[in-house]
């Protein structure tokens, strides 16, 4: 394992074009190569970077293998005024996901509430920014995902794996561009990538966020990935162990209304068993309700949700100088300090992210 305070601080803006050049020389267009750029470097920006530019190396990877797609359009299966089953044919999540979005918005604006079931996406990174695409043009949205054949997590009261790590994600919008208040989170207690971050030295897992197959709960990654080489890739198929859900049995129950709803409902997969052994394709499945605030509560939506968000945080902190954050706070925070001071990366990750470069001609910058 590295020392976890070996790290380098990138530029937002060249690490960012860094991963769209990589993309381009991957074979991606170059609108493609620059939403990867653009999805994966903000999942930096909000402090998860169990979903940034971390992937870089895992994508192109995925892309070379034949396990994600380049250039996809999204394919409309069923269709009414408020609803929609779409298709990603395995499409980058980055492309995939913004057209499932926008679809979406257009049927809220129209009707003022929408459904729309995504199936066979590529990895669709943070959903926080599908909660913030809808936040931007207005709408209240809630989204539901999960990841085909993924399965990471444990049940409550179980030591084998059937759940994925099915995040959850609601976004309530602001009067500006930016969302007033967004939940979005795992329903593991930690999302695998924040396992793949404590692996490489980065920041530890609470205790107890992995349970072994004798029951016994752990924060050690190895019950997630086997024996930890330092410079071997981690694959979670070679761990006996299980991510645990969060909250006991309420978020277990809330994963697998997940797999409901994003794989069984949309028309996907479940993480379960996929037919003939490992997946050949990544594959996230995601059910979303855009609501227009408007059409619901009338024009004093803003301020009534404002004062609310206002009274939550006027809560005594429990400690002394300590503070109440709103969901979505600490991630709009980190944001503004990354993009003032750049984005700190794990030594481990940058060295692998120039390697992935490297290979495919793309000039590093210093
Ligand atoms: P997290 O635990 O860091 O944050 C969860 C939520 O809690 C956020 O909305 C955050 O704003 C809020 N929060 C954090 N600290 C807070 C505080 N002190 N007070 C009030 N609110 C606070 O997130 P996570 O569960 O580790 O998820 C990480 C990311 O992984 C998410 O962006 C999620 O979408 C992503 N993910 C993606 C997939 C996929 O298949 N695409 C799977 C799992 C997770």
């Amino acid at each position: 394992m590295q020392d976890a305070d070996a790290t380098v601080t990138v530029e937002a803006a060249r690490l960012g074009k860094l991963v769209t050049d990589i993309f381009a020389a991957s074979g991606c267009a170059a609108d493609e190569a620059g939403r990867i750029g653009h999805y994966l470097l903000s999942a930096n920006l909000a402090g998860h970077d169990s979903h940034g530019v971390i992937r870089t190396p895992r994508y192109v990877q995925w892309l070379q293998d034949g396990k994600v797609l380049a250039g996809q359009t999204l394919s409309v299966v069923s269709e009414g005024p408020v609803f929609a089953t779409v298709d990603g044919n395995y499409g980058f999540g980055q492309t995939i996901g913004p057209q499932a979005v926008d679809l979406g918005i257009a049927k809220a604006r129209a009707a003022g509430v929408a459904v729309i079931a995504l199936r066979h996406s590529g990895h669709l990174g943070r959903i926080g920014d599908w909660g913030e695409r809808a936040a931007e043009a207005g709408l209240a949205s809630i989204h539901f995902v999960n990841v085909e054949g993924g399965e990471l997590v444990a049940p409550f009261g179980g030591v084998d794996r059937r759940f994925s790590t099915n995040p959850v994600c609601i976004g309530i919008p602001g009067t500006g561009d930016a969302p007033m208040l967004l939940l979005d989170m795992a329903t593991s207690l930690v999302a695998e990538g924040k396992v793949l971050v404590a692996s490489n030295g980065g920041k530890k897992i609470p205790p107890g966020s992995l349970v072994r197959p004798d029951g016994q709960f752990t924060d050690d990654p190895a019950a997630l990935y086997g024996p930890l080489k330092p410079s071997a890739p981690r694959d979670p198929a070679m761990g006996e162990g299980a991510l645990v859900a969060f909250g006991l049995h309420k978020g277990s129950g809330l994963a697998f209304m997940c797999e409901m709803l994003a794989g069984v409902l949309s028309g996907g997969g479940t993480s379960g068993p996929v037919p003939g052994g490992r997946r050949s394709r990544i594959s996230n499945g995601m059910l979303s309700v855009y609501l227009d605030p408007a059409k619901f509560a009338g024009a004093d939506f803003h301020a009534r949700a404002r004062a609310y968000a206002d009274y939550v945080k006027a809560s005594r902190p429990v400690t002394a100088g300590g503070e109440v954050l709103v969901p979505g706070e600490p991630e709009a925070r980190t944001r503004a300090e990354r993009l003032a001071r750049g984005v700190p990366l794990q030594k481990q990750t940058w060295d692998a992210i120039r390697a992935t470069a490297a290979g495919l001609g793309v000039a590093v910058p210093d």
